[in-house]
């Protein structure tokens, strides 16, 4: 009987940390850690799904993805690291990555006359378009 030692049991969570890794970076859907756990087990079986939330937790710590904040929902995850904003959906949660709006012109706000603008996000919400047609039906 092989005995498994910290050295294989280190190997397995670098796997798993970076397929999970590996599902939040080609989703453009800012997935879920049940959204993650779905695709994830698709290539190791034996996940749980508590590895998949403390391996998204300590990749947030690291930096590598991102945590959004959707509508008072679930926590889902980015991982586009580049300030973006997003289009967030109220009645499905739903999010939609936009490019970085380009024109922002901090000069012209009187509330920020001598301050140095670095960053901005703006982000929008309302319904996708399936709501909205759902809404209608
Ligand atoms: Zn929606
Ligand atoms: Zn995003």
């Amino acid at each position: 009987m092989t005995k498994a030692t910290p050295e294989t049991t280190e190997r397995r969570s670098t796997r798993q940390r970076s397929l999970i890794l590996d599902v939040v970076q080609h989703s453009h859907a800012h997935p879920d850690a049940e959204e993650v756990y779905r695709i994830a087990r698709r290539k190791i079986a034996l996940l749980s799904l508590g590895t998949v939330y403390r391996n998204l937790r300590v990749l947030v710590e690291e930096g590598l993805i991102r945590e959004v904040q959707s509508a008072g929902k679930v926590v889902r995850y980015d991982g586009m690291l580049e300030a973006h904003s997003h289009f967030q959906c109220t009645s499905c949660g739903r999010i939609i990555d936009l490019p970085r709006v380009p024109k922002f012109d901090a000069p012209k706000n009187p509330e920020l006359k001598g301050c140095e603008v670095q960053d901005f996000k703006l982000d929008l919400f309302g319904l996708c378009p399936i709501c909205r047609t759902e809404r209608k039906s």
